[in-house]
């Protein structure tokens, strides 16, 4: 059956979508400036993960461009991006924000994480959770690194209604986690608000 139906990832929280080979994924950036960390695993063994490393080795470029697959760490490939309406600027190389990531930064109690979001989406459909994080694709994460080698940590450069869109190339879980983080640098746009994103599977 087609669900074009527009699903809301709430803001601070993840949402997983179950996809047969073949089928689309189209998450849209509803408000503009508003991080997606997603991950891509195989249905049938969840050990097999869309791999941000061995995508960089299989296409000797940091992201593919669109009609190129994201590979797993199976260097098979597990997701191949249709289309990008956006500025381009994605991140590949930061981990997840975690609950470590929280104790860290030295906040007390608990804090809505990507990683949780994982655990949680998995969850919600029965499936899971992950022996640990693995590293995501963070859509619209704006992380350059410059010529000293540092890396920058500012705002989205995207507009309300920017999105992304995604075919799956095995049967695949894809979880999105509209990132929770609001401790002071800009990563979910300057006003550090998070906010809720949207998808569609066809
Ligand atoms: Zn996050």
């Amino acid at each position: 059956m087609i669900d074009t139906a527009l699903h809301e990832v709430p803001a601070r929280k993840g949402r997983a979508a179950e996809l047969r080979q073949g089928q689309h994924i189209k998450m849209i950036n509803t408000h503009g400036t508003q991080v997606i960390d997603m991950w891509a695993l195989n249905a049938a063994d969840l050990i097999e993960i869309m791999s941000m490393r061995h995508t960089k080795s299989c296409l000797k470029k940091m992201i593919p461009d669109e009609g190129e697959p994201f590979y797993t760490n199976r260097r098979r490939p597990i997701l191949t991006w249709i289309e990008d309406r956006s500025p381009g600027v994605h991140d590949v190389v930061l981990p997840a924000c975690d609950k470590w990531r929280y104790i860290w930064d030295g906040y007390e109690g608990f804090h809505d994480s990507c990683g949780n979001n994982l655990e949680e989406s998995l969850r919600a459909i029965r499936r899971g959770p992950p022996p640990e994080t693995p590293q995501p694709l963070n859509l619209w994460m704006n992380c350059p690194i410059r010529e000293d080698g540092r890396i920058d940590y500012i705002a989205p450069v995207t507009e309300p209604g920017d999105y992304a869109v995604f075919r799956a190339e095995m049967d695949c879980i894809v979880v999105m986690s509209a990132c929770p983080y609001d401790l002071g640098m800009p990563i979910n746009g300057d006003d550090g608000i998070p906010k809720a994103v949207h998808y569609q599977v066809w």
